[in-house]
């Protein structure tokens, strides 16, 4: 069963949870378990855990009326949290927001994000409310995606071979190919980071990195670096931040028995609107 942005309420426990009672409001992203012991689960690194399981995929995911998952892996919602709205977070959200704890940046610096899908344009959403003295810059070739950017309060908008008024001390990318690298590494302040938040890069354009130079591109402590899964400390702390910023994402709901069309609505892209079954 898939489905790895689950909310909902527990109806029921097992002898040993002692947590979580009947009537909690709780959510299962994308970590469904982890070993808990091994040196990265030790070191808050849980998201890259060998034992690694992920919701939906090595466990049956919320695309249904009950969700069985080990207490520790149920997150309680904050209480000012709609648990529609709180879903289309789990994921896109809470990825969103581990790139921005992976980045580095600082309340007063200035972030790029190349590229500008459901997970960019969440972190922009919350960034800007939380953090009003980051200067947000949105590189997208989407002349739309630009416009929309900037409506939501990003402080600068190009495309990627446009030059913005100040390097960045961070960018975060979203897009699934090479060239917003080696266009944008340039654009990265001295000890900046490049953080790659996407699950693949497609080979089809992979030659633009032959275009890559040491000088240009990574001299002055530059990195690139990526980011795979999610903590639950991602998920908890970034459900916080929506919630005391006011971060609602415009969504459209559905019975399960029309999770079909849902599906379909997904693939089809409205860019701003996540699907949501409600069960
Ligand atoms: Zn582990
Ligand atoms: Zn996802």
């Amino acid at each position: 069963v898939p489905g790895h942005q689950v909310t909902g309420e527990v109806v029921e426990t097992g002898t040993a949870v002692d947590r979580l009672k009947p009537g909690a409001r709780v959510g299962v992203g994308w970590i469904f378990a982890a070993c808990g012991t091994c040196p990265y689960c030790r070191s808050g690194r849980e998201n890259l855990c060998p034992e690694f399981k992920a919701t939906g995929r090595d466990a049956h995911g919320g695309y249904a009326e009950y969700l069985a998952v080990d207490e520790d892996f149920a997150l309680p919602l904050p209480d000012n949290v709609n648990p529609v709205q709180a879903a289309p977070l789990l994921c896109a959200g809470a990825v969103g927001y581990r790139a921005f704890r992976q980045s580095g940046i600082g309340e007063h610096d200035v972030l790029g994000l190349s590229g500008f899908g459901a997970s960019a344009q969440l972190l922009l959403k919350t960034a800007v409310r939380r953090f009003p003295d980051l200067s947000l810059y949105v590189f997208a070739r989407n002349p739309a995606a630009r416009e929309y950017a900037r409506s939501l309060g990003a402080a600068w908008t190009g495309d990627f071979h446009d030059t913005p008024p100040a390097l960045c001390n961070a960018i975060i990318d979203t897009t699934p190919v090479w060239k917003p690298i080696v266009d944008l590494l340039p654009r990265l302040s001295p000890g900046g980071r490049f953080v790659i938040n996407a699950i693949r890069k497609t080979n089809a354009d992979k030659n633009a990195l032959s275009s890559l130079s040491y000088e240009h591109h990574l001299w002055m402590e530059k990195s690139v670096t990526s980011v795979a899964n999610v903590t639950r400390s991602d998920i908890t702390q970034f459900l916080e931040l929506a919630a005391s910023s006011g971060v609602v994402p415009e969504l459209t709901t559905y019975s399960l028995s029309e999770a079909n069309q849902a599906l379909l609505a997904v693939h089809q892209g409205g860019l701003q609107e996540a699907q949501v079954l409600v069960v």
